[in-house]
């Protein structure tokens, strides 16, 4: 599988919530990740107690070429705050040094802010997708901002074409649902998902939507309603991307349950051997251009296993 979300470094507000670039190498190759995107934190403020800026990433990754991949991460409030400011030399940059995307973008801005906007439009330039994490409201968290029904992203999704976002987090996902009630936006909503939710509707909609399965908003989103999640993954089975959101070194299968999650679904036939190998690694290929035939040659078990 090649694992679209992971992180390392300090990432919650206890001194010992890490995770080395040797212990995420180590749960993959448990787990049977051949590749993981690492994405930083710290670049935006709300993370500034968080130990894990894109420099510090870009040197981890590059410390294990054969299985980390960076992503970069850029404030859309970087240089002048302003939203004209121009990033292009500094996304050049990245990309030149291994970055494959953008994330997880969390200012706790509004998701159309026009700082946003001017970021996303040179992403797409840039052919970056955008990894976010999404909160119900202003204040309070991290994590760009939209209300029920996702309009702003909408927006974003509709003026922006040639930029590829990638969903993921809490409030995205609870508007799986038509029902979504504004309370549940925060958290975990169970029971049956209703048909008129935003997600669906924006998927089948924007072809620069895209989503990743990873932590417990995406693990709860699929799993609240099996029979709607499983035609969901069905459906949706050419733009959703394996991701574990993996962040802290005590954490074990159990604590990432789409990793088993993945496995059973194939095991029960829930998802064909196709449409499994799309979601669990040739979506990301693609979207990220990752070529792994060369590993492959040399011999790298791991992506033998993915490549047969
Ligand atoms: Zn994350």
């Amino acid at each position: 599988m090649i694992d679209v979300h992971a992180h390392i470094g300090r990432c919650g507000k206890r001194r010992g919530d890490t995770l080395s670039a040797e212990q995420l190498v180590e749960k993959m190759k448990a787990w049977g990740i051949a590749r993981a995107c690492v994405l930083p934190l710290h670049d935006n403020p709300e993370g500034w107690y968080l130990g894990n800026t894109t420099e510090e990433v870009i040197a981890a990754c590059e410390r294990f070429p054969d299985r980390l991949i960076p992503f970069c991460l850029i404030d859309p409030r970087f240089g002048d705050n302003s939203p004209t400011s121009d990033f292009r030399d500094l996304l050049a940059e990245y990309k030149e040094r291994g970055c494959n995307g953008i994330g997880e973008f969390l200012p706790n801005l509004l998701f159309d802010d026009p700082r946003c906007l001017n970021l996303y439009a040179q992403a797409g330039e840039a052919s970056l997708p955008v990894l976010f994490d999404m909160m119900p409201q202003l204040g309070g968290m991290y994590g760009v901002v939209d209300e029920r029904g996702l309009p702003r992203l909408e927006r974003c999704l509709r003026e922006l074409p040639q930029t590829v976002f990638i969903g993921h987090g809490p409030a995205f996902w609870a508007d799986i649902s038509g029902d979504v009630m504004p309370e549940e936006r925060r958290g975990y909503p169970k029971g049956p998902v209703t048909p008129g939710g935003a997600v669906p509707r924006l998927m089948a909609a924007y072809p620069n939507l895209w989503a990743d399965l990873s932590a417990g908003s995406g693990h709860n989103a699929l799993t609240r309603d099996p029979a709607f999640g499983i035609e969901f993954l069905n459906r949706f089975q050419d733009k959703l991307l394996f991701g574990t959101d993996v962040l802290r070194h005590d954490q074990t299968e159990a604590d990432v349950p789409i990793v088993g999650l993945m496995r059973r679904l194939l095991a029960e036939g829930y998802l064909t051997p196709a449409a499994h190998a799309k979601i669990a690694r040739s979506n990301a290929m693609r979207l990220l251009g990752l070529d792994l035939t060369p590993a492959r040659e040399a011999g790298d078990p791991a992506v033998a296993q993915c490549l047969p």
